[in-house]
């Protein structure tokens, strides 16, 4: 038998062009898209204002490619964390933070990662492979509470930029007319800074871009993020800077509060002095430790002085709640690394 190709995931284009390939006309590749990502269906023999023969025809080939989940855990305070095996058997976890007037959807972007964050269970489970375009995107519409999602964050599993075209092509299909139509200002993508991913997204998207920062001291933050090596921060800052991110696109920075470590006044002071000049908010984390690491939260005490530190030097910073702990689905916990093992 043939491998088969998948549909999901393509962008319309694609999909006039798969269709002309099968010798029909490129209009049939419209309402492709139109099923793929704004109806119901899960097979192509439910497409049904193609021909019997177009639907034939296409199932020699192709088939839908979506995925589904496999398991799911409900946290205490309702955040859920699904499991999704991806077509090649590996697995990959996504989290989905009802909140009272937004739902966001955390979603992966690799299986595993590269990148080596010393506060990430991702980051020690290594790298396992890339996700497809319709492995990201399978993680919204198999969702049973997709119609609810307000707000998508490029958060989960893996470094996105480092996947970069199957993300770009994602956040294409995600906010254009013939897809999912959302706006990019509920989309946000999380990078390290990986700046010529960063470059080419911040030219070719509308969505709001979030950098892990951390430390604003080389040498700490080389010990927590090994991509300081390769990519500065103050080289981070200068495309940030140079770049023109008008009214509506935002640009935010992560910062893990972790005890006496990046956490005092001095911090504060060089930060301040970084994002001079930068439109921005800073969100602040709290750590949740992960096995095998000497770090720890910074008490809440000393979070709430560093964030109203910040904030009476004029830069917006915001203490984000913490969801899902108790199903290891908050930050920095999402892992299939038992799975991966057995
Ligand atoms: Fe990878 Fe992000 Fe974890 Fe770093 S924080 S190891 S980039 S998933």
């Amino acid at each position: 038998m043939m491998p088969k190709n998948y549909l999901f995931g393509k962008k319309q284009d694609e999909l006039e062009k798969i269709v002309q390939l099968l010798n029909l006309p490129a209009y049939h590749g419209r309402q492709i898209a139109e099923w793929l990502y704004k109806k119901e269906v899960s097979t192509i023999s439910e497409m049904t204002n193609l021909s019997k023969t177009v639907r034939t025809l296409l199932s020699k080939e192709y088939e839908m490619g979506l995925l589904k989940f496999l398991k799911v855990q409900e946290s205490i305070d309702g955040t859920k964390k699904y499991l999704f095996e991806t077509i090649s058997g590996k697995f990959i976890e996504t989290a989905y933070i009802p909140e009272k007037n937004r739902s966001t959807l955390c979603v992966s972007s690799q299986v595993g990662c590269k990148m080596g964050c010393l506060f990430c269970m991702t980051g020690k489970q290594g790298f396992q492979g890339q996700l497809s375009v319709g492995e990201i995107l399978s993680q919204l519409k198999s969702l049973p509470e997709r119609k609810q999602i307000t707000n998508i964050v490029y958060m989960g599993m893996g470094e996105p930029f480092d996947n970069l075209q199957n993300v770009m092509d994602s956040l294409e299909i995600l906010t254009s007319d013939w897809g999912f139509a959302m706006s990019p200002r509920r989309i946000t993508v999380s990078t390290i800074g990986i700046i010529p991913g960063m470059k080419e997204f911040l030219e070719s998207s509308k969505c709001h871009l979030a950098v892990s920062l951390n430390s604003p001291f080389e040498e700490e933050r080389k010990q927590l993020m090994p991509v300081e090596k390769v990519y500065s921060l103050p080289k981070v800052l200068d495309v940030i800077k140079s770049f023109d991110f008008g009214k509506q696109r935002r640009v935010s920075f992560e910062y893990i509060m972790l005890k006496g470590f990046n956490d005092t006044k001095r911090h504060v002071n060089e930060l301040v002095r970084l994002l001079h000049g930068i439109r921005c908010r800073v969100n602040l984390i709290r750590f949740h430790p992960i096995p095998g690491t000497p770090l720890e939260s910074s008490d809440f005490s000393t979070i709430q002085e560093f964030q109203n530190a910040l904030k009476a030097k004029g830069i917006i910073t915001t203490l984000r709640a913490s969801r899902g702990q108790d199903i290891a689905a908050a930050c920095g916990l999402l892992s299939t690394e038992e799975l991966v093992k057995g």
